[in-house]
């Protein structure tokens, strides 16, 4: 970080980094005042661990196309800010440089093929958006075309040109979205080239990524925070562990593999679970299990029916834990409980009740997975008095 501080040139239109306007020593400060101010009072918080290279560091890759108001070029990058007018990015400060220039290619691909992109006002038009991901330590590439209709009349000759562009691209998805929607991915999908996922390793452990399920956007530092989760969570194996809210079971799997007795993985996201159970599988875990299931109800029927457990990790999405949840918890007992918090105003809500049922906070450990966004992640470690 020797080199002067450039601000992105479309970071006000984009909206999508919130703290540009600050150099990172400077974003890292305001994030530990803003834990500091909302979380102090529940125990001590650490200095926050930021990136050494803070750029480049996301997997996933989304951007929109869309005619530009004259219909001639077409246009791909992210919305505007509440609206739907497109602010051309072709690189990312923040985005993997791979895949957008993936994404580019895409683009210059369609008028090659006389392909249109997606009309939102007329419903018509073929492609709405493309989205990457990437194995930043298996090196495999996914690419999702999002259309508007499922007819794809070229697909095999425009997949084979892609990947002679691109030969490092391991999955080619077709995703059909024909609803009038903001939501990005439809229901249905087609593998147009290769194995309709990719792989990637966190801590050892290989996962399944699927085009729709939850993966943590930053595998650098989530490497990060998975060691201060596991360095929290004490497992000596003798640990019956709840992962709660467990995506496609990331924590779960690397606590079986840090010590767990065994490890119970709950996950509402059907597809996440399915995910969860191979990974499982495929680590050579044997004593995980998962469970497709509310938290919070799942939580509540082991709590009434004596259920124990020692360790519960929690990471639950950013309106956090759900009072339910959070009392059966506490009902149950464990001796430690480890809060992966995306959002410190809900971790605040939660830690107080936590607090007030027998809980108290040994640290909180801000970890810096989202650069130049105001996103603020924490690890808290509980212990139950
Ligand atoms: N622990 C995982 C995923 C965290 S994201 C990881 O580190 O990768 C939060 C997850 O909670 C998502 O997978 C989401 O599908 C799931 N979720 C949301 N609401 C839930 C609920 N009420 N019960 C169980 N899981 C829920």
């Amino acid at each position: 970080m020797n080199e002067k501080y450039e601000p992105c040139p479309v970071y006000r239109k984009c909206g999508g980094c919130q703290l540009q306007n600050m150099d990172y020593e400077r974003q890292l400060q305001w994030k530990q005042a803003r834990c500091e101010k909302l979380l102090h009072r529940f125990g001590k918080i650490e200095p926050i661990l930021g990136m050494e290279i803070p750029y480049h560091y996301r997997n996933k890759v989304q951007a929109a196309f869309a005619w530009d108001p004259g219909r001639r070029k077409i246009l791909s990058g992210v919305y505007q800010s509440s609206t739907h007018r497109i602010v051309p990015v072709d690189s990312c400060q923040t985005e993997d440089k791979k895949a957008d220039e993936v994404i580019v290619s895409v683009r210059k691909l369609l008028g090659d093929f006389k392909l249109r992109p997606y009309d939102e006002d007329t419903g018509r038009g073929f492609l709405r958006h493309v989205l990457i991901k990437r194995g930043f330590q298996t090196g495999e590439l996914m690419v999702v075309l999002v259309t508007g209709t499922p007819v794809f009349t070229a697909k095999r000759n425009f997949v084979g040109a892609l990947l002679k562009l691109h030969p490092e691209i391991t999955t080619v998805i077709q995703n059909i979205n024909e609803k009038r929607t903001s939501m990005v991915l439809g229901d249905r999908e087609k593998v147009l080239y290769g194995p309709g996922f990719i792989r990637d390793i966190l801590c050892g452990c290989t996962f399944r990524v699927s085009s729709r399920s939850f993966y943590q956007i930053n595998p650098l530092q989530t490497e990060v925070l998975y060691r201060k989760a596991m360095e929290y969570a004490e497992l000596t194996g003798e640990e019956r562990v709840v992962d709660a809210y467990c995506g496609v079971g990331t924590i779960g799997v690397v606590a079986a593999k840090s010590g767990a007795k065994s490890v119970l993985g709950v996950e509402l996201s059907r597809d996440a679970v399915r995910d969860a159970i191979r990974n499982a599988r495929e680590n050579g875990v044997k004593n995980a299990y998962f469970t497709c299931s509310d938290a919070g109800e799942y939580l509540a029927a082991m709590a009434q029916e004596g259920e124990k457990c020692e360790v519960v990790f929690l990471d639950p999405p950013r309106a956090g834990a759900s009072e339910d949840f959070l009392l059966s918890l506490c009902a149950m007992a464990p001796q430690r409980a480890v809060y992966i918090s995306c959002n410190p105003e809900t971790l605040a809500r939660d830690l107080k009740l936590l607090k007030a049922n027998h809980y108290e906070v040994k640290a909180i450990q801000p970890v810096d997975m989202f650069p130049h966004t105001n996103h603020i992640e924490c690890v808290a470690s509980l212990r139950r008095k």
